[in-house]
């Protein structure tokens, strides 16, 4: 062996990674064996490709496995694959530093929970650092496929740094001597050894041999028939791909001839990563072709918002020489993409109606990509908008209905599909837009996402129809359906009250009207611009926060009064008695429907008035 070649220090990211990996007080030390195993098999798989694709390789008729080896008198575990190997650069590169941004997810959220959760390690792509909590002492030897490099080893003892050092006589791919620490040397009994790999590694595409003895047998699942697969294989190969220790939500194993040659086995995670709060999720679908792979986590075999997905497309149809370059513009990838899609979709609808409470489930984790396809996937807005699932004024709080059992319930002189968006359903149906659908029995679909206003802005219509929002819908109630005790101000009433009001607000208001949709409240704020709703123009505010004069977006209000209401109707009589007074309460009146319609700048400017006001009724 040659002298030291380089003492290096880890860069920040990894020492971090370290120092939790080290000192946390994981259960499942074990996955260290799978983290080890899955590298090797990626290495394998990687020069399985090579080889396939006729690029020539060091050593090329070595056998491509994967072997280990316990020595319990040295407390040592020695993992040797015949794959691609690292070139010094690489070495440095691979395990120097933090290759995927994921990993900084990582430090965040742990820093955050700080949580002994072992299963986030391999989502990370930190697999390699979790030896370390095993191991006191790590050699890598390792000589890459290319003809023209020598072998290396890289050393490291942990926190402080790791060196590189020219090494002889090495074959083909890497050899990892794991050191253990004293407490930790279960991990070089063969028994134990043979268990994990049992556990974890039985869908490693390479054969597998402990101390010289094979433990795996290799199998391509998504090649097989479905009636050979047993339902717990599904769950087995997921977590192995998937790097998950939770069972996968759905499964669709599928296979065509035509238009493509395509056998693929797809999962969706029990669990949202985005919505944990993480990086947005990269695809975790692998692309094979004949079982050999061609790119893991191949981009555009899915549109973006499919970007929750794990899993294996396989399809012999590909050119195994094909680059990732011309993937990108690969009409093949697109035809693979459309057909995959198209399939997801379709089975996202069985599972719909197979078990609407599970699907339910999958909305409520997975819903905001359903809506993102809606809004950027034109091709596929139809299909996904049958998957749409929202609570509804006629079904009981926590029931959700589809857009077409809504449809299939609507009389048949309703024309619209009606929606309204609020935080929750209490607001929902206290809200004032909602009043006037109460009275006459219409339903309307109650959405409490803000996503959700513009997925109907860009659904426009279903079935026909066209989405309205509730505050847009002309709702004219007859005096039966608002069923009020209460007199009404008679229309000379109404036309003198309105115009006082407009003159006492001026700018703040655009129109004053009298309201043919109120029940309850005394009155309601409408947006004057007919394609806007106050959820889209609270969206805009809030965008453009900080950056000018909120009273020009007040001024886009129109305000319609309830004439039977006791408040407008003694307004009525105040403004002849009492003009400041009325015209103080006038000013209220529009604040609290600002503030009921989420629109109100900034609320300390009426305290004022208020307590003027509540003077008033202190006196009396
Ligand atoms: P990940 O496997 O998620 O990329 P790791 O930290 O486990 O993250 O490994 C970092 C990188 O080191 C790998 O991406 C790979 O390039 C390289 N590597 C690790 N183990 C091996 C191996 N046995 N053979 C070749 N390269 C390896």
């Amino acid at each position: 062996m040659s002298d030291k070649l380089k003492k290096q220090a880890f860069q920040a990211e990894i020492q971090q990674v370290l120092d939790i990996v080290i000192h946390s007080l994981y259960t499942d030390k074990e996955i260290f064996v799978r983290e080890l195993i899955s590298n090797s098999s990626d290495a394998l798989e990687k020069l399985r490709f090579l080889q396939a694709s006729g690029t020539s390789v060091h050593q090329a008729d070595v056998d491509l496995k994967i072997t280990l080896e316990t020595d319990e008198k040295a407390k040592t575990l020695t993992i040797r694959d015949t794959g691609i190997g690292m070139t010094q650069e690489e070495l440095e590169q691979n395990l120097g530093t933090i290759a995927h941004s994921d990993s900084k997810g990582f430090l965040d959220r742990f820093k955050e929970a700080k949580k002994e959760d072992a299963s986030l390690i391999g989502q990370f792509g930190v697999g390699f650092y979790s030896v370390f909590m095993v191991a006191d002492k790590i050699c890598v030897y390792t000589r890459s496929y290319r003809e023209d490099t020598p072998g290396y080893l890289w050393e490291s003892s942990g926190m402080q740094g790791y060196e590189i050092s020219e090494a002889e006589n090495l074959d083909r791919g890497t050899k990892i001597v794991v050191h253990l620490k004293d407490d930790q040397k279960e991990f070089s009994e063969e028994g134990t050894i043979e268990q994990i790999i049992k556990r974890y590694s039985n869908f490693v595409p390479f054969p597998v041999e402990s101390n010289g003895k094979t433990i795996n047998t290799v199998k391509a699942i998504w090649a097989k028939s479905k009636n050979d697969i047993k339902e717990e294989e599904y769950g087995e190969f997921y977590r192995y791909i998937g790097h998950d220790s939770e069972d996968p939500f759905y499964h669709l194993h599928f296979s065509s001839d035509v238009p493509l040659a395509i056998q693929s086995l797809l999962y969706v995670p029990s669990k949202n990563f985005e919505l944990l709060g993480m990086a947005k999720s990269e695809s975790e679908v692998n692309l094979y072709c004949r079982k050999v792979l061609i790119e893991s986590r191949a981009e555009h075999l899915f549109p973006d918002w499919l970007r929750f997905l794990k899993g294996v497309v396989d399809s012999e149809d590909l050119p195994l020489n094909i680059s990732r370059e011309s993937m990108q513009d690969s009409t093949l990838i697109a035809k693979i993409n459309k057909v995959l899609t198209s399939r997801f979709i379709k089975f996202l609808g069985e599972q719909a109606k197979k078990d609407p409470e599970k699907f339910d489930k999958f909305f409520e984790e997975y819903g905001r990509f359903i809506k993102e396809g809606i809004t950027t996937d034109y091709a596929h807005r139809d299909a996904l908008s049958k998957l749409l699932r929202y609570e509804s004024s006629g079904l009981d709080k926590g029931n959700r209905t589809f857009l077409q059992e809504y449809v299939e319930r609507m009389s048949s002189d309703q024309k619209e599909i009606y929606y309204l968006t609020s935080p929750n359903r209490e607001a929902a149906e206290s809200n004032p837009y909602f009043e006037g659908f109460k009275a006459k029995k219409i339903e309307v679909l109650f959405l409490y996402d803000p996503w959700d206003e513009f997925v109907m802005e860009h659904l426009r219509e279903f079935d026909g129809k066209t989405l309205v929002a509730a505050e847009k819908a002309t709702i004219d109630l007859d005096d039966q359906e608002r069923e009020s005790e209460q007199k009404s101000l008679d229309t000379k009433e109404g036309e003198e009250l309105t115009g006082w009001i407009k003159s006492t607000l001026g700018d703040r208001v655009q129109k004053v009207r009298i309201s043919k949709r109120l029940v309850d409240s005394p009155a309601v704020v409408l947006d004057s611009d007919a394609h806007m709703t106050s959820t889209m123009r609270k969206m805009m505010k809030a965008m453009k926060k900080g950056e000018g004069d909120a009273a020009e977006d007040e001024a886009k209000v129109d305000l319609e009064i309830n004439p039977s209401h006791p408040i407008i109707r003694e307004l009525n009589q105040t403004r002849v008695t009492n003009d400041a007074l009325a015209s103080k309460v006038t000013e209220q009146i529009l604040d609290s429907c600002l503030i009921s319609a989420g629109l109100m700048g900034d609320p300390r400017v009426m305290l004022n008035r208020m307590n003027d006001l509540i003077l008033n009724v202190l006196k009396k």
